[in-house]
């Protein structure tokens, strides 16, 4: 998931795959979204 730097939207990652842009205000600058409680391990 990512998040629109302007717009604090959520854009979820198959709306970025062909562009990296936001859909909903047409930024270019997106990043990650820290998810709360997400841990992830290596098995
Ligand atoms: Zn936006």
């Amino acid at each position: 998931m990512y998040k629109c730097f302007y717009c604090k939207k959520e854009i979820k990652p198959e709306h970025i795959r062909k562009r990296v842009r936001c859909v909903y205000c047409g930024s270019k600058i997106l990043f990650k979204a820290r998810t709360k409680n997400v841990t992830i391990q290596a098995r």
